[in-house]
C-alpha cells in the first residue's frame, strides 16, 4: 500500500486530501457536490471539512520533512 509510508497525521491528510479532490471532480463534472449532499443540513460542518480538507492539502506539502513519515 501506498498510504503505509504516510504517519497517522498523514495518513488522515491524505484520505481528507482525496475527499476533496472527488468532491470537486464531481462538482466539475456533474454540478453535483458531494460534501453538501451529506452534510448540507449543517452548513458549519460543510466549512468544517473544507477548511480541514485545505489544512491536509498543505500539510501533505509538509510530507518530505516530516521526520515520521518513512521515506
Ligand atoms: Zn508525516
Amino acid at each position: 500500500m501506498m498510504s503505509d509510508k504516510y504517519c497517522g497525521v498523514h495518513k488522515l491528510g491524505w484520505v481528507l486530501v482525496i475527499i476533496g479532490a472527488v468532491n470537486w471532480g464531481l462538482v466539475g463534472l456533474l454540478n453535483w457536490n458531494l460534501v453538501e449532499a451529506i452534510f448540507g443540513g449543517v452548513p458549519v460542518l460543510v466549512r468544517i471539512i473544507y477548511i480541514l480538507v485545505g489544512i491536509s492539502g498543505i500539510a501533505m506539502l509538509g510530507c518530505a520533512k516530516c521526520k515520521m513519515c518513512k521515506k
